[in-house]
Protein backbone atom coordinates (compact mmCIF):
# COMPACT_ATOMS: atom_id res chain seq x y z
CA UNK A 1 0.00 0.00 0.00
CA UNK A 2 1.00 3.34 -0.80
CA UNK A 3 2.68 5.14 2.16
CA UNK A 4 0.89 8.48 1.58
CA UNK A 5 -2.85 7.18 1.32
CA UNK A 6 -2.42 4.37 4.57
CA UNK A 7 -1.75 8.29 6.10
CA UNK A 8 -4.30 9.73 4.75
CA UNK A 9 -6.78 6.71 6.03
CA UNK A 10 -5.14 6.63 9.36
CA UNK A 11 -5.62 9.96 9.47
CA UNK A 12 -9.42 10.03 8.79
CA UNK A 13 -10.13 7.13 11.13
CA UNK A 14 -8.40 9.04 14.07
CA UNK A 15 -11.22 11.71 12.96
CA UNK A 16 -14.15 9.68 12.39
CA UNK A 17 -13.88 8.20 16.13
CA UNK A 18 -13.64 11.98 17.10
CA UNK A 19 -16.89 12.76 19.70
CA UNK A 20 -16.95 16.49 18.29
CA UNK A 21 -17.49 14.96 14.69
CA UNK A 22 -19.54 17.83 12.90
CA UNK A 23 -21.74 15.09 10.85
CA UNK A 24 -23.76 11.89 12.49
CA UNK A 25 -25.33 9.69 10.41
CA UNK A 26 -28.95 8.35 11.41
CA UNK A 27 -32.52 7.35 9.69
CA UNK A 28 -33.53 9.77 6.74
CA UNK A 29 -37.35 10.86 6.16
CA UNK A 30 -35.76 10.74 2.24
CA UNK A 31 -33.84 7.31 1.83
CA UNK A 32 -32.50 4.42 4.33
CA UNK A 33 -29.56 6.36 6.01
CA UNK A 34 -28.75 10.26 6.02
CA UNK A 35 -25.81 11.93 7.05
CA UNK A 36 -26.94 15.05 9.36
CA UNK A 37 -25.25 17.89 10.42
CA UNK A 38 -24.87 17.74 14.12
CA UNK A 39 -23.25 21.46 14.44
CA UNK A 40 -23.33 24.23 12.18
CA UNK A 41 -20.59 24.02 9.42
CA UNK A 42 -18.91 27.05 7.61
CA UNK A 43 -18.68 27.34 3.98
CA UNK A 44 -16.20 25.34 2.40
CA UNK A 45 -15.44 23.07 5.29
CA UNK A 46 -14.37 19.52 4.45
CA UNK A 47 -16.94 16.69 5.06
CA UNK A 48 -15.27 13.35 4.56
CA UNK A 49 -17.73 10.85 3.07
CA UNK A 50 -18.45 8.30 5.64
CA UNK A 51 -21.06 6.24 3.55
CA UNK A 52 -19.37 5.98 0.15
CA UNK A 53 -17.29 2.20 1.02
CA UNK A 54 -18.93 0.79 -1.96
CA UNK A 55 -17.20 3.79 -4.36
CA UNK A 56 -14.37 3.92 -2.37
CA UNK A 57 -13.54 -0.04 -2.80
CA UNK A 58 -14.18 0.67 -6.32
CA UNK A 59 -12.01 3.34 -7.21
CA UNK A 60 -9.42 3.08 -3.68
CA UNK A 61 -9.15 6.81 -3.85
CA UNK A 62 -10.63 8.52 -0.82
CA UNK A 63 -13.88 10.96 -1.72
CA UNK A 64 -13.91 14.54 -0.05
CA UNK A 65 -17.01 16.76 0.06
CA UNK A 66 -17.17 20.22 0.76
CA UNK A 67 -19.75 22.19 2.45
CA UNK A 68 -20.72 24.42 -0.25
CA UNK A 69 -22.66 26.40 2.13
CA UNK A 70 -23.07 27.53 5.88
CA UNK A 71 -25.05 24.23 7.33
CA UNK A 72 -27.17 24.76 10.41
CA UNK A 73 -27.15 22.09 13.14
CA UNK A 74 -29.66 19.04 11.99
CA UNK A 75 -29.65 20.11 8.72
CA UNK A 76 -29.37 16.49 6.70
CA UNK A 77 -26.53 16.95 3.57
CA UNK A 78 -27.25 15.95 0.26
CA UNK A 79 -24.52 14.99 -2.13
CA UNK A 80 -24.91 15.41 -5.63
CA UNK A 81 -24.21 12.18 -7.39
CA UNK A 82 -24.51 13.67 -11.04
CA UNK A 83 -23.93 9.47 -12.23
CA UNK A 84 -23.05 8.69 -15.34
CA UNK A 85 -24.37 6.18 -17.72
CA UNK A 86 -23.33 4.19 -20.22
CA UNK A 87 -26.39 4.16 -21.97
CA UNK A 88 -28.44 7.16 -23.30
CA UNK A 89 -30.72 9.10 -20.54
CA UNK A 90 -34.59 8.14 -20.77
CA UNK A 91 -37.27 9.54 -18.56
CA UNK A 92 -37.90 6.08 -17.67
CA UNK A 93 -34.43 6.00 -15.88
CA UNK A 94 -34.63 9.65 -14.67
CA UNK A 95 -37.00 8.37 -12.87
CA UNK A 96 -35.37 5.07 -11.90
CA UNK A 97 -33.31 7.56 -10.40
CA UNK A 98 -35.37 10.24 -8.99
CA UNK A 99 -34.06 12.51 -6.56
CA UNK A 100 -35.32 13.97 -3.24
CA UNK A 101 -33.50 16.21 -1.49
CA UNK A 102 -35.58 18.95 -1.88
CA UNK A 103 -33.79 21.81 -2.87
CA UNK A 104 -34.77 24.52 -4.93
CA UNK A 105 -31.90 24.03 -7.91
CA UNK A 106 -32.72 20.40 -7.94
CA UNK A 107 -32.88 18.52 -11.64
CA UNK A 108 -35.09 15.98 -9.85
CA UNK A 109 -32.36 13.39 -11.03
CA UNK A 110 -29.29 11.90 -9.31
CA UNK A 111 -28.16 11.05 -12.85
CA UNK A 112 -25.94 13.62 -14.44
CA UNK A 113 -27.23 15.62 -17.50
CA UNK A 114 -26.08 18.33 -19.86
ZN1 LIG B 1 -32.16 16.68 -5.57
Amino acid sequence: MNTFIYAAQKKAKTKARRPASSVEVRESGVHGRGVYATKAIAKGTRIIEYTGKRMVEEEDERIFIYALRKVQPGEELFYDYAMELDEPITKELEKEHACHCGSSNCRGTMLAIK
